[in-house]
């Protein structure tokens, strides 16, 4: 009985682990690597396994560095199913047909260069069809609903709270009579988040595989985060500029207009035009106002009495292109949510060649910005940028929103590991070496906790635990 670390060990995306109990091995994740063109070319390394040997991949959630590597599995061998919420089998169907379709343009475009040059032609990671025949083998399950997926090998979801359908994964493996329990923290939400249930407190594991993307350091609290972002929509009222959001097109992008919606006279919303610009995040829409019934009591109240929390009066949902470049004709009143949350791709980079230049624009990042991505450097302070081979100055003002995070920040994390009794080993993952070191020092000195990062391709006994 044996768990293989293969990915987001000390970095926080390429989620994936190699669980073996008895003949059966179960893949817990299948996650894209992401970040700078070094670190995704890292995806096109053949996995550590073979493909074909995986009985079952187990999804925590749908966000790609979760999910991305999937249709690639498929494409090399793997024909079991893939179990997760029913709600991430909704939000992948979008998010792997949009990472393949990505995939075979952004390869298109590179051999067209490569022609050019003789160079040999590049293939995709995966195409479009790729993921739509790895979606075949998905199957859909309930929170809280213990599934058996081979004799002496059960798994059960819990909401993790991160985002729709995001799940802790418990599962509960016998092996030679032997019974051991393994957590599998999945990204761990954030407590009090606006739409979401708070990640469910477990109390029983032998190991925890928990995620410490913000192990070193304390979010803002709700309101303090609610306060300062509506100081800077009124601020930047005064100034007649744009505001451009990147934004996470599934989560971040719901919840900022879940609250646009709550806020909408306190922040003078009414004084702008939203454009919430990508088609990803207008299908996702759907899909949340389709799983009301997980909201947490408050949305699900506001949901039965005021209808469809992401809809408001001046929302533009721009889908086709053209509607898209029309935004870049507004130079004032205009907020503009866009992907990629990073700004490594997608409609965001546009309008930041649009407006990043012009002094009177606001930048409002709320989200975690991966070492290597456009959207680290931007918060950095870069006073330039490159974008398509020009060079854009960096004139807008730059906000980051830090408390809006979908993760728990370290008081999270440790109340979380604290529920479980008889202090379980944890293994740190998902997160950057300093987050990690900071993190498990403080478990160790509040809690005694035998912790430690996990380190790639590490392989753990669970039978000698
Ligand atoms: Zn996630
Ligand atoms: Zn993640």
């Amino acid at each position: 009985m044996k768990i293989q670390f293969l990915g987001a060990t000390e970095y926080v995306t390429g989620s994936c682990y190699l669980l073996t109990v008895g003949k059966h091995r179960i893949l817990l994740d299948c996650g894209l690597i992401q970040g700078g063109f070094f670190d995704e070319e890292k995806n096109h390394q053949v996995f550590a396994f073979e493909p074909a040997s995986i009985d079952a991949v187990v999804l925590s959630h749908a966000h790609l560095d979760h999910s991305g590597r999937l249709p690639l599995l498929v494409k090399q061998g793997f024909t079991g199913p893939v179990y997760t919420h029913h709600a991430t089998v909704e939000l992948c169907q979008i998010m792997l047909e949009d990472s393949g379709y990505l995939n075979e343009r952004s390869v298109e475009w590179e051999n067209r260069k490569r022609e050019r040059k003789g160079l040999p032609l590049l293939e995709p990671l995966y195409t479009q069809n790729d993921a739509r025949l790895a979606l075949d083998n998905f199957n859909g399950l309930e929170y809280a609903k213990a599934k058996e997926l081979f004799p002496g090998i059960t798994v059960t979801l819990f909401d993790a709270g991160h985002i729709l359908g995001s799940a802790i994964v418990q599962l509960d493996l016998v092996e030679n009579n032997e019974k051991r329990t393994l957590v599998f923290s999945g990204d761990l939400g954030h407590t009090g988040a606006p739409i979401l249930h708070n990640p469910v407190v477990l109390h029983h594991a032998d190991l925890v595989m928990m995620e410490s993307t913000y192990g070193d350091r304390l979010h803002r609290g709700w309101q303090e985060t609610w306060q300062e972002l509506g100081e800077i929509f009124l601020s930047a009222r005064n100034d007649k500029g744009n505001i451009l959001i990147p934004a996470f097109t599934v989560g971040r992008t719901q919840e900022i207009l879940y609250m646009f919606g709550q806020y909408f006279d306190e922040w003078g919303l009414a004084d702008w035009e939203i454009f919430l610009d990508s088609p990803m995040a207008i299908e996702t829409n759907r899909i949340y106002s389709k799983y009301a019934n997980i909201y947490n009591h408050k949305a699900q109240r506001r949901y039965k009495d005021c209808g469809n929390p992401f809809d408001l009066p001046n929302l533009h949902l721009t889908e086709s292109t053209e509607a898209s470049m029309n935004i870049n004709k507004l130079s004032t009143g205009a907020i503009i949510i866009a992907g990629s949350g990073m700004c490594t791709g997608g409609r965001i980079k546009h309008h930041l060649k649009h407006n990043l230049w012009r002094k009177h624009c606001h930048v409002i990042f709320v989200g975690f910005q991966a070492r290597g991505t456009l959207g680290r450097s931007i918060v950095d302070g870069a006073e330039q940028i490159n974008l398509w081979g020009e060079t854009i100055n960096v004139n807008a003002r730059i906000h980051t929103v830090g408390g809006l995070s979908a993760h728990a920040d370290q008081a999270g994390l440790c109340n979380w590991y604290q529920q479980f009794t008889k202090r379980p080993l944890v293994k740190l993952v998902h997160g950057e070496p300093d987050a990690q070191k900071i993190l498990a020092t403080k478990l160790k000195s509040d809690f005694n906790a035998p912790v430690s990062a996990a380190r790639e391709g590490e392989t753990l006994d669970l039978l000698k635990l």
